[in-house]
C-alpha cells in the first residue's frame, strides 16, 4: 500500500475530496461526481446530515425572496424524495401568503417568514422535514452518485506541499488514513481543513443549542388552547420559556410524524462550539434545562400532558466557530442590502455569495462551502441556513470539476462557467439579479 511522506498509509485517491457529510457535504460530493469527477467524501459520525440530521434542525428556510424562489438544485431533490416518503411538509402554493387563518394553519410547522417583524407573517416556500428521511436520502444520492463514502473517518491533518493541498489524513479506529486527491471541499462547518492548512480565518461564537424531540404530544389541542386562550397560553409560555433559559417565542413545532415534535432550545450563550470542554458541558447542561421544560409541560401545557421525552439530538447544535477570511469577506451591509456581485455563484433568500467567499487566500485548490464561508459573524448570522450552505456546497463541486477539467487552480475558474454548470442543473446561482437587490448599477458603471 502507498503511504505518504509521514508513513501514513494511502486508503483512496479521488479527483474531489469533501470533508464533511453535512447539506454543504453532500451537495458538493454529489454536484462534483456529476460533472465527472471522482469522489470521496469523508465524514467523522456514522451518519450524514450534520446539523440538519445529527443536530435534529427539522426546518428549511430561507428559500424565497417575496414570491420568487431563489434555492434550487440538489435542495429541491431532498424536497422531492423526502416528501414522496411522507417525511417532508411544504405549505402548497395557494397557502404562502399572510393571513390570520394561514398563520394558524403553518405557522407551527415553522415555515412563515421570520425575518419580517408584521404580523401575522406570510408563510412561505419551506420544508419540515424527518432527520433519518434526511439521513437515508443523503445516503441514496451518494450512492447513487457512485461517491466512495467513508465515515468514521475524522479529519486530523492536511497534506499540504509547496502551498497546494494534494490531501487529508483522517483519524479512524485502525490508526491514521491519507486520502489524496486533486481538489479538497471543506465542509466541515467548523474550517478544519482550511484552518489545518494554514488559512488565514477568524474565531465566531453564538448561542449553542440542545435540540429535542417529544413524543405523544397532542398539537391539535396545544394550537386550540394558543388561539383560543391566548393570555393564559401567554402565560404558560412565558413561564415554560424561562424555565428552558433561552427560546425562541415558537419553541416546539411540528415534523412529519403526527405527535412529534421538535423544540428548538435551550439556546446556551458561552460555549465554544470547538472546545472539548464546553461541547462536554453544554451536553449536561443542555438536557437539565430540556427536562426542566418537559416536567413543566407536563403539568401546565394543554396538549402536553401525555408527552415523552425522545431525546436530545445526537449532537449539540453549533451554529458557528471558526469562519474563513478569504478572498472576500461577505459583511452585513451585503447581506442586509442585497448587494449584488458579478462573481455571485450561490445565492440565499434575497442576498447573494460571491466565488470569492468560498476562496482561501493563500492555499490551493482547497474551496470551502458551508456556515463556515467567508463572512463577518453578523453576516453569517444571517445567511447559514442549510438551503444557501447547500447551493455553496453544490458550486463548490461544480468549480472543483472544472478546475480539473481545465487543469487550472480551482481559484482561476471563470465564475461565468461555474454560473452556466449551476445553471444547467438547475440550480439557481444568483447570476440574474433580483429587481431588489442592490450594486448593481456600481457594476454597470465600472464595467
Ligand atoms: C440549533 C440550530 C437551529 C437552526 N435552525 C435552522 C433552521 O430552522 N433552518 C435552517 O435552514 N437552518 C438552521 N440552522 C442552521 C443550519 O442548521 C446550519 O447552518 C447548516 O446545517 C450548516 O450546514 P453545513 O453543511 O455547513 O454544516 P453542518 O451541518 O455542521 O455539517 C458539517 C458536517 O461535517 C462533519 N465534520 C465536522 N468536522 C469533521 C471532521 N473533522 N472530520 C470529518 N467530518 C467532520 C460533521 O459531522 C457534519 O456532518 C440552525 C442551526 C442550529 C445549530
Amino acid at each position: 500500500m502507498n503511504t505518504t511522506g509521514s508513513n501514513v498509509p494511502v486508503v483512496a485517491t479521488s479527483d474531489v475530496v469533501v470533508v464533511g457529510g453535512g447539506p454543504a457535504g453532500v451537495s458538493a460530493a454529489v454536484s462534483a461526481a456529476r460533472n465527472g469527477c471522482s469522489v470521496t467524501l469523508l465524514e467523522r459520525y456514522h451518519h450524514l446530515g450534520g446539523m440538519a440530521s445529527g443536530g435534529m434542525v427539522l426546518v428549511l428556510d430561507d428559500m424565497v425572496n417575496g414570491q420568487e424562489i431563489t434555492i434550487s438544485g440538489i435542495v429541491d431533490e431532498f424536497v422531492q424524495r423526502m416528501e414522496k416518503e411522507g417525511m417532508a411538509v411544504t405549505p402548497p402554493l395557494e397557502d404562502r401568503y399572510a393571513s390570520e387563518e394561514m398563520y394558524r394553519k403553518w405557522a407551527r410547522w415553522g415555515v412563515h417568514d421570520f425575518h419580517q417583524a408584521k404580523k401575522p407573517q406570510p408563510i412561505v416556500y419551506a420544508t419540515a422535514f424527518d432527520p433519518d428521511a434526511w439521513k437515508r436520502t443523503s445516503l441514496d444520492l451518494i450512492r447513487e452518485n457512485n461517491v466512495n463514502l467513508r465515515l468514521h473517518s475524522w479529519f486530523s491533518e492536511a497534506i499540504v506541499e509547496d502551498g497546494v493541498i494534494k490531501g487529508v489524513v483522517c483519524q479512524t479506529k485502525l490508526g491514521r488514513q491519507a486520502i489524496m486527491g486533486g481538489v479538497v471541499i471543506d465542509t466541515s462547518g467548523d474550517l478544519d481543513v482550511a484552518c489545518g492548512s494554514g488559512a488565514e480565518f477568524t474565531q465566531g461564537q453564538y448561542i449553542v443549542t440542545t435540540v429535542f424531540r417529544l413524543a405523544n404530544v397532542d398539537t391539535v389541542e396545544a394550537e386550540r388552547f394558543e388561539y383560543e386562550e391566548p393570555e393564559a397560553f401567554a402565560k404558560v409560555n412565558r413561564e415554560a420559556r424561562r424555565i428552558i433559559g433561552g427560546a425562541w417565542e415558537m419553541w416546539w413545532l411540528k415534523t412529519p410524524i403526527p405527535g412529534i415534535v421538535w423544540c428548538n432550545c435551550p439556546h446556551m450563550p458561552g460555549y465554544d462550539g470547538i472546545s472539548v470542554e464546553d461541547l462536554t458541558a453544554a451536553e449536561y447542561e443542555g438536557r437539565e434545562r430540556m427536562m426542566g421544560l418537559f416536567h413543566y409541560v407536563r403539568e401546565h401545557l394543554p396538549g402536553f400532558e401525555n408527552a415523552s421525552m425522545l431525546g436530545a439530538a445526537e449532537q449539540v447544535g453549533v451554529r458557528t466557530t471558526r469562519m474563513l477570511k478569504g478572498e472576500y469577506v461577505v459583511t452585513k451591509d451585503d447581506i442586509v442590502n442585497r448587494r449584488y456581485f458579478a462573481d455571485t455563484v450561490c445565492r440565499g433568500r434575497d442576498y447573494y455569495t460571491p466565488y470569492r467567499a468560498l476562496l482561501p487566500k493563500k492555499v490551493e485548490q482547497l474551496i470551502v462551502a458551508g456556515r463556515h464561508y467567508s463572512a463577518e459573524p453578523d453576516a453569517q448570522k444571517r445567511s447559514r441556513e442549510i438551503p444557501p450552505c447547500m447551493v455553496q456546497g453544490e458550486a463548490a463541486g461544480v468549480a472543483a470539476s472544472l478546475a480539473l477539467q481545465e487543469n487550472i487552480h480551482i481559484r482561476d475558474v471563470d465564475y461565468r462557467s461555474i454560473q452556466k454548470a449551476m445553471r444547467a442543473q438547475g440550480a439557481d446561482p444568483g447570476d440574474v439579479p433580483s429587481e431588489n437587490a442592490t450594486g448593481v448599477d456600481d457594476l454597470a458603471e465600472s464595467a
